[in-house]
């Protein structure tokens, strides 16, 4: 099964661990000897409510999950949180205020236009999102700010929490649990689990209490984040595989070492994928050096011609999905948790490769 994997730089969905591959392929055929597969069985079942408990329970103790956070599991992807928070935790009259990064940022900023008031209070677009916007506080009273933690189109990355609010909605989705993390400074923090956590179907949405509490009534029970809580993510029928594939990716994480160990691994993979642009002749990094993310690598050749080549040369070399995202342009490595070092070793071996093959500029 293993030998004719391929090395995945996919920034979603993303690549698994082949461990992780196999007990999912076991999964489907038979979970845990009741002789019936994940995708067959009643989301009322013991067996899935036993692994609903497990997997909250593993977020909680690898994130150190306080007692006054909930953990839920919602479908929809990250870009239905862009919506359920604002209809549940803001009020009309609330001001709510948005770091833009990039397009993901704009997305959920958009979506909160349509039930509060908002503002922009930082972008990057003038640096045509190179780099991290300074972030000048213009009021005391801020209670709702947005932010995204890792920018996957452009490759920038918040190395912490940009700023205090009452409530800081982080949209985690291509970085959460790459890296240690306190929850305690978040009042919502989400992520889609097909980049770093598994498959697509599913959301972690880690939220405080009180904020589900106060939460808005007038809205469909589905969108409301107390449904799920009162039903512990098994309202209607979820995504059950999705949370199947969640639980075996945390198993993974923690038994490599929990967090550190993730951040660990994706600092020296960065670290090595970085130098080797640096140091090249060809390629050049796209976000500035001190806005650079950990897991979303972003860099070019300047020449779409030479750009195409290189990925035709990495293609011929077992290496894919390296082409930036359609809006961008140029080259995107994902390093998210799953990548393994052998991944990044053969991709600077491939950039190598192309700086002896071919002389600069592309004739
Ligand atoms: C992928 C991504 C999303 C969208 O996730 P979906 O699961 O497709 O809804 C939102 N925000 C960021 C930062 C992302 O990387």
């Amino acid at each position: 099964m293993t030998t004719d994997r391929v090395f995945n730089f996919s920034a979603g969905p993303a690549v698994l661990p082949v461990e992780v591959v196999q007990e999912l392929r076991e999964g489907v055929l038979d979970l845990d000897s009741t002789g019936i597969g994940i995708l067959e069985h009643s989301h009322r079942s013991d067996v899935i409510v036993e692994l609903f408990q497990d997997t909250e329970l593993r977020v909680r103790t690898i994130a150190d999950v306080p007692d006054d956070y909930e953990v839920l599991f919602l479908s929809g992807g990250a870009s239905t949180q862009f919506f359920m928070v604002p209809m549940n935790v803001v009020d009309t009259s609330d001001l709510c205020e948005f770091v833009i990064t990039g397009p993901w940022s704009q997305k959920a900023l958009v979506e909160a236009q349509r039930f509060a008031a908002t503002r922009v209070i930082a972008s990057g677009a003038d640096d045509a999102f190179r780099r991290l916007p300074e972030i000048h506080r213009q009021s005391d009273i801020t209670t709702y700010l947005h932010y995204t933690s890792n920018e996957t189109i452009y490759g920038t990355q918040f190395r912490s929490v940009p700023m205090q609010a009452e409530i800081v909605v982080c949209d985690a989705c291509s970085d959460l649990f790459t890296r240690p993390i306190s929850i305690s400074e978040y009042g919502v923090v989400y992520a889609s689990a097909q980049k770093n956590l598994g498959v697509a179907g599913i959301s972690l949405v880690i939220i405080r209490k009180d904020l589900i509490e106060a939460g808005c009534y007038s809205i469909p029970a589905m969108l409301q984040y107390r449904t799920h809580r009162d039903a512990n993510s098994r309202f209607n029928t979820p995504p059950v595989f999705a949370v199947f594939a969640l639980n075996r990716m945390l198993r993974w994480i923690q038994r490599l070492g929990g967090l550190p160990a993730m951040a660990q691994r994706n600092r020296e993979k960065s670290e090595l994928l970085y130098q080797s642009i640096d140091s090249s002749q060809w390629f050049t990094g796209f976000a500035d050096s001190d806005s650079r993310s950990q897991v979303t690598v972003t860099f070019t050749t300047g020449q779409n011609a030479a750009d195409d080549r290189f990925v035709k040369l990495a293609q011929q070399n077992g290496l894919v999905n390296l082409r930036g995202h359609r809006s961008s342009g140029g080259l995107r490595a994902s390093l998210y948790n799953s990548v393994s070092i052998e991944a990044v070793e053969a991709l600077v071996a491939a950039m190598g490769e192309f700086e002896d093959l071919y002389p600069k500029p592309l004739q």
